[in-house]
């Protein structure tokens, strides 16, 4: 094993360092048993990163994003509020842990500290088939809780792309959402009730209930909250009957344009589709360079899936908008492909190897200036000296806007460091979004990534965002440097 001091530490500037360790180490032993909290090199090496693509080019390099000083495994919710007080009494950061597949830098341990890996919290409590909800334990992998509903004759209806290696908690904290969103909605669409263990150590209960006028929603501050607020312990969650049918459906665009309307169009009738990806020209070549009919075209996928009646009526209409806007009908192959590459990720965590930075950016607009935001992305990121492309697909659709997903790819200029030249692209996406009107995180939350740019995004609420903060976290213990602060020196001011 190789001495964790010889690799370079990325994030180390705001690094809290813990006086007397054995102390604290001691004291976590008492809380959670000796078998569930480890300060071994090991241990500490595997919990540095989360999945930020760069995370890659670091790697290889023999980098390190953060370095926790414990790592620990609670089996119950009085283990991790009793971890929360020691912490706040010694000033020592806690950072949750879900399974490490956020991609902005969510779970990296930038200031040093305690992680809790909520990984023995993954018991399927309860099935509910008349109200038609599931309550799970949040450190629930998402891929066993949606094969265990779907053994049960149900759907969970979230499946994000990191499905086999994503929990509960964490789509819940980066509010995350699924390749099937347009039907199912996205997770703050599904939470019905949960339980939070705020910053410090107490537990809080929030009733399951369809709806309720009892005031603010407070539990909502917990879904988006990157768990810099609180640590879920437990959900309640919407489930659909598992669907009777599925239909296949797909058509080629002339242009972008004509592949926006007719989705558009397609919303606007109240028809939702499970699933409804545009891919831009470059995207279609990647994905479907082999269906002829796609060549120089634009892709669209959809999938509609319910009782056949209803799936019946969805595939007409939708059929006939498309055909109504240019498109040509490519039948049912390209989603069948679709289907059978979902989850492959090959091609972006390869790229590093050959010195390329490569990341991806979600962004939401509304349609008015859908088409045109994504001309201007595109125009400003090629700018950006040493970029090699930038591509986008669509894959999250509402009746009133849209979720864009940016890829882009580079070889960092001489004169920067790989961090810089992905701060750049970063930046400079957040700005054209922030310039024109949009959001600039559609659905992998805020993370270390747009930190600094949280004021730009929020404006004066998030004065008051950040008082609630200082309220429930006085101490700043809670996954500190993401959302409320960071490590990025560039972009907005928070
Ligand atoms: C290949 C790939 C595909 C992806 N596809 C999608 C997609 O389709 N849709 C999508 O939305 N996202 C996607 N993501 C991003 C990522 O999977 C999601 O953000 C996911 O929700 C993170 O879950 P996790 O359990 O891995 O959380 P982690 O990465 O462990 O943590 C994420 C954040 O949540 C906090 N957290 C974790 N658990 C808890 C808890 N119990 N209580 C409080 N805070 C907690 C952490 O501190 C951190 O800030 C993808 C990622 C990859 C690598």
């Amino acid at each position: 094993m190789t001495d964790l001091k010889e690799f370079e530490l990325i994030y180390k500037e705001d690094r809290r360092e813990i006086k007397d360790k054995q102390k604290i180490e001691t004291k976590l032993r008492e809380i959670v048993g000796i078998n569930n909290v480890s300060s071994k090199e090991i241990d500490l090496l595997a919990y540095t990163k989360d999945t930020s693509l760069i995370g890659f080019n670091w790697t290889l390099q023999g980098k390190i994003a953060g370095l926790p000083d414990f790592i620990t495994w609670p089996e119950t919710v009085e283990q991790i509020s009793e971890i929360l007080k020691l912490s706040n009494r010694e000033k020592i950061p806690v950072i949750p842990y879900g399974e490490g597949s956020g991609v902005v830098g969510g779970a990296i341990p930038v200031y040093g500290g305690i992680i809790i890996d909520m990984k023995k919290f993954n018991t399927i409590l309860e099935i509910n088939d008349k109200d038609l909800t599931v309550t799970v334990e949040s450190g629930t992998n998402g891929m066993n809780l949606e094969r265990y509903l779907n053994a049960q004759g149900y759907t969970h209806g979230h499946i994000p792309q990191s499905l086999y290696y994503s929990s509960v908690g964490g789509w819940i904290a980066h509010r995350s959402a699924g390749q099937f969103s347009t039907k199912y909605g996205k997770i703050e669409d599904m939470v019905m009730g949960m339980e939070v263990i705020l910053p410090q150590g107490d537990i809080l209960k929030f009733k399951t209930i369809a709806r309720a006028s009892t005031g603010p929603q407070f539990e909502k501050l917990f879904i988006g909250g990157g768990g810099t607020l609180g640590i879920i312990t437990k959900a309640t969650l919407r489930i659909w009957p598992y669907p009777e049918t599925r239909t296949l459906i797909s058509y080629a665009f002339p242009t972008f344009e004509d592949s926006l309307e007719a989705t558009r169009q397609i919303l606007r009738q109240q028809i939702y589709p499970a699933v409804i990806r545009i891919y831009d020209a470059v995207e279609t070549i990647r994905h479907f360079g082999h269906i002829e009919k796609a060549k120089n075209k634009v892709m669209v996928v959809f999938v509609c899936e319910g009782i056949k009646k209803l799936v019946d009526l969805e595939e007409v209409i939708t059929k006939e908008t498309c055909e109504k806007n240019n498109g040509i009908n490519c039948g049912e192959e390209p989603v069948e492909h679709w289907f059978e590459t979902r989850f492959n990720v090959t091609e972006t965590s390869s790229t590093p190897t050959f010195g390329i930075v490569i990341d991806t950016i979600e962004i939401g607009f509304l349609w008015d200036k859908a088409a045109e935001m994504y001309h201007f992305v595109l125009e400003v990121v090629k700018k950006v000296k040493g970029l090699l492309f930038i591509t986008a697909h669509i894959s999250h659709f509402y009746p009133n806007g849209v979720g864009f997903y940016f890829t882009f790819a580079g070889i960092p200029p001489r004169e920067k460091t790989d961090l810089e030249f992905y701060q750049e692209v970063w930046n400079t996406v957040i700005k054209t979004v922030e310039d024109c009107g949009g959001s600039f995180g559609h659905h992998h939350g805020v993370g270390i990534n747009r930190s600094k740019w949280m004021s730009v995004e929020w404006g004066k609420a998030f004065d008051s965002l950040k008082k609630i903060k200082q309220l429930l976290d006085p101490n700043n213990i809670l996954n500190p440097g993401k959302i409320f602060d960071g490590p990025w020196e560039e972009g907005g001011e928070n």
